[in-house]
């Protein structure tokens, strides 16, 4: 049985990172979505919340899992027993970084490999931070998240402006 793990912020989790968690399900018997900190970003969602709104639209893929993790993507590919490490590549800025994080990860854990999906193409432009610049300007987000993504995030837009 291959266990992968999908890292990531998912601040707030678009169609972009649901495309590579159920193309990834089609290709591992399990995959854990682990919900991270990322220290180059602050947060809208605390992790709580993210978790709670990947569980609810990924309850259709019945071998996908959602955790919070604090730490290495590795340790928390050895915790969920994982061989597999899953990142999305959306265009050629991704790769520089992906490829030294992969290369880091190789060397911490060895017995570890990180698998890259290409995005699909209609989402290839799609990034939390677009979803989150233009929902801030009151922009129509619901072409990049499911509906209760989009209604969260407008409530904690409303939230921070109050
Ligand atoms: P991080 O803060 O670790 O980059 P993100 O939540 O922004 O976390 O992204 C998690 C993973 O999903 C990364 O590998 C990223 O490249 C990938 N990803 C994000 N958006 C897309 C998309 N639209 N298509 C494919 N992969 C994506």
């Amino acid at each position: 049985m291959t266990t992968a793990v999908y890292p990531g912020s998912f601040d707030p989790v678009t169609f972009g990172h649901l495309d590579i968690i159920s193309r990834a399900a089609r290709s591992f018997d399990q995959v854990v979505v682990g919900v991270m900190s990322n220290s180059k970003k602050t947060p809208l969602f605390s992790k709580e919340e993210r978790v709670n709104i990947l569980e609810k639209v990924t309850e259709d893929l019945p071998n996908v899992s959602v955790r919070a993790f604090d730490g290495f993507s590795v340790d928390l590919a050895r915790e969920c027993g994982a061989s597999v490490i899953v990142r999305g590549l959306r265009a050629i800025t991704d790769f520089e970084y992906e490829l030294q994080m992969a290369q880091i990860n190789r060397i911490l854990a060895h017995d570890v490999d990180t698998v890259f999906l290409t995005t699909s193409l209609e989402y290839a432009y799609l990034s939390s931070s677009s979803v989150k610049e233009v929902a801030s300007l009151n922009g129509d987000i619901s072409k990049f998240v499911p509906e209760l993504v989009a209604k969260a995030v407008c409530r904690k837009m409303e939230e921070s402006v109050r």
